[in-house]
């Protein structure tokens, strides 16, 4: 059925096609049946082809889109695979290319330059950034088994009997990951091994008995318990043999983790969907970040007599900041009474936002604050938890982690980070008006294909950009402390891009990253020392905060002055937010048209 939709959808596309030749030459002879499919109802049955054919392809990933249907399957990650992948490139752009855009409404034309660069970002890192052979953090079977095993949308037994049969290539699929790794960076193999530990807690005795326990036959239970014990071997063999590997490089030097600014410009353009290129961002980060310290440099000058009367201020603008920062900061709630707080203070959020006409917000989806479930509790810290695109009926969360596993020390540290103003700025950011708004509006928009392929850069950027805009509007009226603190967590976001940008495109030292963040950015140790791993084994994400925010704001300038004295902040964020998770670029060239 299937093949048949598809084979209909590329002729009449091709049909369009034409129809489109026609109009650029009038002479033109050739007519084809006008309306019998429009161009919308071929771009809708392309996406629906697309999707499902992708989850065939790459049936891991539909996994971690809650998407099921092939649980069973494991690709061997080999050649033959690959070839799967760009013949599936090929001919999805066929297809694509057969539709007639310029017919198509806004919100489907975005989805068809969702899914050209989705095809083009598959293609680019098998041929060009081969990440596959450099970075064996791409081989690890836990997460997939995981989806599975912890997944609650089947009844167990069925679960398991995907387990089985998923579990029979895997030998082969680490075969297949040693084939493949050529020239790696020592980071990503210290921590491909680091992870494939945790993976062997997957394949545990545990695992093994809730299948004795099923309803399997008792041929399939000895298969079951075959099968972990030769997944679990093979893991153990494929971390033994990267451990060898690590030796190797430690002796003899390794590829280095830093891409290079060709590849590090092609990867922004795939990932970051931006009109800016990398280095265009880069600049204005550096730019930002001297205006950010210099408003922080003001507030701090004025506050100062306020909160150190008997003391001299002192000549460098940099310690005064970080004096004035560090006094700020021991105003924070208990720690009993984090979670409250938090929850406390969505009403305030949401009745701001009302109040002063910001955006129109859905009152039939509260928010549901809770403490993380236990499962979910890696690291400390507050998330939303949204429901995804095939589960479109469940809560949204705002999952906030009680400060109960710290020691003493621990929790002063965390609750002088997360103190009384940032601690509104980190609300702002998650829920009202930030990320858990955003997303009520995306789940609005019913396209598969954004809320599948969504923009990164968009969705961090709204939630950057909604604390400027609330303080700008008036939210906690003006006080110079939460500027100053917002300063701060801005300057963090303004930091990451010019320390991924550096790191890549410039080669810095670990020392120089350190130092851009700690006396650049008046960072603690430890979150540098993660932010500089996190580096070292990404490239272009940490950029992806920055980038949203500063491609909505610049926008919002342009539009601004466009509309002149019709101008309306609420009319232009309620339209910005109907297009979905959309790049920022698309959707600035469907609200200039207008
Ligand atoms: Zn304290
Ligand atoms: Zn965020």
């Amino acid at each position: 059925m299937n093949k048949n939709i598809l084979t209909s959808a590329l002729a009449i596309a091709i049909g369009t096609a034409t129809l489109t030749g026609c109009q650029q030459a009038p002479s033109s002879n050739v007519v084809v049946e006008q309306n019998v499919v429009s161009a919308e109802q071929q771009a809708q049955q392309f996406s629906a082809q697309f999707i499902e054919s992708l989850w065939q392809l790459s049936p891991t990933w539909a996994l971690y889109s809650g998407y099921q249907k092939y649980a069973d399957k494991l690709v061997v990650p080999d050649d033959f695979s690959r070839q799967q992948t760009l013949d599936f490139v090929k001919a999805q752009r066929a297809m694509l290319s057969a539709i007639n855009t310029d017919e198509l409404s806004p919100s489907t034309r975005i989805d068809m330059a969702l899914v050209k660069n989705t095809l083009d970002s598959m293609e680019w890192n098998i041929t060009t950034f081969k990440s596959w052979q450099w970075q064996p953090t791409q081989y690890n079977v836990a997460g997939g088994f995981a989806q599975i095993i912890n997944g609650k949308y089947a009844p167990l037994d069925e679960r398991l009997d995907s387990v089985l049969k998923r579990l029979k290539l895997v030998p082969q699929y680490y075969a297949a990951a040693r084939a493949n790794i050529e020239n790696p960076t020592l980071e990503h193999t210290k921590l491909a091994i680091m992870q494939n530990k945790g993976a062997l807690g997957i394949f545990s005795d545990d695992l093994i008995e809730k299948a004795q326990h099923s309803s399997m036959s008792n041929d399939d239970k000895s298969l079951f318990e075959s099968r972990v014990l030769e997944a679990r071997q093979a893991v153990m063999s494929h971390i033994d043999w990267l451990a060898s590997l690590k030796q190797d490089l430690d002796k003899n030097g390794a590829r280095s983790f830093r891409i290079g600014s060709d590849l590090y410009e092609q990867k922004f353009a795939l990932d970051i969907q931006s009109d800016l290129s990398a280095n265009e961002l880069y600049q204005k980060a550096l730019n930002d970040k001297q205006v950010v310290l210099s408003e922080m440099a003001k507030i701090s000058d004025k506050l100062w007599s306020k909160y150190f009367p008997n003391t001299a201020k002192p000549s460098d603008k940099q310690a005064m900041i970080s004096q004035m920062i560090e006094k700020l900061s021991v105003k924070h709630v208990k720690r009993e009474n984090f979670v409250e707080e938090i929850r406390n203070q969505i009403p305030a959020l949401e009745a701001f936002v009302i109040k002063n006409n910001l955006i129109t917000l859905d009152k039939d989806k509260p928010l549901v604050v809770r403490e993380t479930p236990e499962y979910m509790r890696g690291f400390a810290g507050a998330s939303i938890s949204a429901p995804g695109p095939y589960d479109k009926k469940a809560n949204t969360y705002y999952n906030v982690t009680p400060l109960d596993n710290m020691n003493e020390e621990q929790a002063e540290s965390y609750l002088r980070e997360y103190n009384h103003w940032v601690l509104q700025v980190l609300n702002i950011h998650e829920a009202v008006p930030g990320h858990y708004t955003q997303l009520v509006y995306s789940n609005l928009s019913p396209s598969l294909v954004k809320s599948l392929f969504g923009n990164g850069a968009m969705i961090e950027g709204w939630a950057v950009y909604s604390e400027r805009m609330m303080l700008e509007e008036g939210y906690g009226d003006f006080e110079p402390e939460l500027w100053l603190m917002y300063y701060k967590w801005n300057l963090r976001v303004i930091t990451n891009t010019i320390l991924d940008y550096e790191i890549h495109n410039k080669g810095i030292s670990k020392e120089q990253g350190l130092a851009l963040m700690m006396d650049g950015a008046f960072q603690q140790q430890a979150e540098a020392e993660g932010k500089w791993h996190r580096a070292t084994v990404s490239q272009v994400q940490l950029t992806s905060y920055y980038s949203g925010y500063r491609d909505i704001y610049d926008f919002r300038d342009e539009y601004k002055a466009l509309k002149g004295k019709d101008y309306n902040v609420k009319a232009f964020h309620d339209e910005f937010l109907s297009y979905g998770s959309a790049p920022v670029k698309f959707v600035r060239e469907l609200m200039m048209e207008k």
